[in-house]
């Protein structure tokens, strides 16, 4: 069903405090912490505690946790200080763009020149 949890979600397992992770912040309906490969200085992802595959799922299935989401991306981008300076939210969306976990997240990416992508 769609928004509940999946067993074989890394992401879920992460939100359900299964797998340890390196968290920043948390809410009723997000969570956030560091990437394990990170790309720059700041690299921290947000997702939703609900499960959906991918971010434009999540915002047509739960537009309140979508929102959410993008909060915490700012939030993030502020605590760590790279608000000021610029920083990137990526939401890879597809095998072809580079997603690898099927659980919606925003990339919050801060902390050095982020050459423009478009
Ligand atoms: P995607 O490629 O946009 O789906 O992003 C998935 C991200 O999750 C990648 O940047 C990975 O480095 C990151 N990642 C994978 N496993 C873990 C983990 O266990 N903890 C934190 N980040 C992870």
């Amino acid at each position: 069903m769609a928004g509940e949890a999946q067993p074989d979600c890394l992401f879920c397992k992460i939100a359900a405090g299964e797998i340890p992770a390196t968290v920043v912040r948390e809410t009723d309906t997000t969570l956030a912490f560091r990437d394990i490969n990170p790309q720059a200085p700041t690299h921290v992802l947000v997702i939703p505690r609900v499960h959906y595959p991918n971010a434009a799922e999540l915002a047509a299935g739960d537009p309140g946790a979508a929102a959410d989401v993008l909060r915490e991306a700012g939030e993030v981008a502020a605590r760590e200080k790279v608000d000021g300076s610029g920083y990137r939210i990526v939401f890879n969306t597809g095998s072809g763009a580079g997603q690898t976990v099927f659980h919606a997240h925003a990339h919050v990416l801060g902390g050095r020149d982020l050459q423009r992508l478009v």
